[in-house]
């Protein structure tokens, strides 16, 4: 990891680290590594999301990119996958999303693209970080500094989608759906997608307002306590929230029960793997056993990274996967954008419910039960080594692990992760097993390593 991105974009706190002399240097820096690469005249897309500090930093990368001779598609608000859905459509050479994803509002970040949508490429993040950091810009003479203009591109977006899933069986059943956007991007697409696509629509959270005024943008369960109440108090048939950038998309069946990313991950992947006879998965290590399962009944084979949707959508292009996820309710549909996919998602499963017939916790509750417990603990000093520490430890027990990322002991009936969190000074321990005390048992198996690694 280099100095500047993270696991997929810069992101901290608007105005204190991402500030306009910020983002105009990224622009700058961006905009001088496509100039080198020998492009007479970059074309850039860029959009972003729903925050306060989005059109300050919006602007202040615009004429970055501008000042060396980038043109540029300037998209507006929209949800992430749109924009990198446009970078493609337009035929541009790169793109940059301003966004800080699910992260409360006085957050923002900046995410920049390659030429399919996908997020850019380690080597060339070096080469933006070293130009960066050097301060060695291209600089534009005055008649070769670029020009902006502004598409939509939800209009587009939304029809793209359309074009992929069957909207004669959803119009059809007409599901009655709830959605929260959470104010977020997701605001301008997905609640006209699916009544678009022929269903009932009611909306909350869906005005446009960057202070995220109803609720925290991560979808989690405590976040959507009352989302829960509303979709069951209105009998719906299933509701859908989103984080801030709309990559993401969560679900609630017809009773008010949040439902596991995994889960709807699985109902998704099932159907595309049977459409496509087969394939490849690509999911991370902390997903469930289920994808196993789907994976196998589907004839295709598995594969599992480390955390990161971007390390996911790069493992997609270079072995050729059909689809793929992640456990907190990111799709990837290789196909159609190169990264998680909330929009994709949804409709994907508003069809699958109404080809099925059945009610939405049906379609949930078929699903081969996996029990799971998640469980984090602090530690100061070095993570890292606490949990390669626990791997050892259980190697000299002669457990089997894995170490992808972290540490995962395998078992035959399931498995626990030891893993270090990326941004927080806490090591995190998820668990799961087909019997709920074995998920248990393993849990405590994890943490009682992690101890003995902390302390020796
Ligand atoms: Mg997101």
């Amino acid at each position: 990891m280099g100095k500047l991105f993270g696991t997929f974009g810069v992101r901290g706190i608007a105005s204190e680290k991402i500030t306009p002399e910020f983002a105009l240097k990224m622009g700058m820096a961006f905009g001088t590594v496509l100039k080198r690469e020998g492009r007479e005249r970059p074309l850039v897309v860029i959009g972003r999301d729903t925050r306060v500090s989005g059109e300050m930093l919006k602007d202040a990368l615009i004429s970055g990119l501008l000042s060396v001779g980038c043109d540029v598609i300037d998209v507006g608000i929209a949800p992430t996958p749109a924009i990198q859905w446009a970078t493609d459509h337009f035929k541009a050479d790169g793109g940059a999303v301003i966004t800080a994803s699910h992260n409360p509002p006085e957050y923002n970040g900046i995410k920049l693209l390659e030429p399919n949508g996908m997020g850019l490429k380690k080597e060339r993040e070096v080469v933006v970080e070293e130009i960066f950091f050097n301060e060695d810009f291209h600089r534009a003479k005055w008649d070769e500094i670029g020009d902006v203009r502004e598409e939509d591109v939800v209009k587009p977006y939304i029809e793209a989608i359309k074009n992929r899933v069957d909207v004669e069986a959803i119009k059809k059943r007409k599901p009655f759906v709830v959605v929260d956007p959470s104010n977020g991007a997701g605001s301008l697409t997905l609640p006209y997608l699916l009544r678009e696509l022929g269903c009932k629509v009611i909306s909350v959270n869906a005005h446009p307002d960057g202070h995220f005024p109803a609720r925290n943008p991560e979808p989690n369960e405590e976040n959507l306590k009352e989302f829960k109440e509303i979709v069951k108090a209105l009998g719906a048939d299933f509701g859908v929230a989103q984080d801030g950038d709309a990559d993401r998309a969560v679900f609630i069946d017809e009773n008010g029960r949040f439902i596991q990313g995994d889960k709807t991950f699985a109902l998704v992947a099932d159907a595309v793997l049977r459409e496509k006879g087969g394939g490849l998965l690509v999911t991370t290590v902390a997903t469930s056993n289920l994808l196993d399962d789907i994976a196998r009944k589907n004839n295709a084979r598995v594969m599992r990274t480390k955390v990161g949707d971007l390390i996911v959508a790069r493992a997609l292009i270079e072995h050729g996967g059909t689809i793929g996820g992640e456990e907190n309710g990111g799709v990837i549909f290789p196909d159609f954008v190169l990264g998680r996919d909330g929009a994709m998602t949804t409709a994907k499963i508003a069809e699958i419910f109404a080809r099925s017939g059945k009610r939405f916790s049906e379609l949930i509750d078929e699903l081969p039960t996996y029990y799971q417990f998640k469980t984090k603990r602090k530690v100061e000093g070095d993570r890292k080594a606490a949990v390669a520490r626990a791997g050892e430890l259980a190697r000299e027990k002669r457990y089997r692990t894995d170490t992808t990322d972290g540490t995962k002991i395998l078992f035959s009936d399931g498995w626990v992760l030891v893993r270090a969190s990326g941004t927080e000074p806490i090591i995190r321990v998820f668990s799961e097993a087909k019997d709920e005390e074995k998920a248990k048992e393993y849990l405590e198996l994890g943490l009682n390593l992690l101890e003995k690694a902390i302390g020796s």
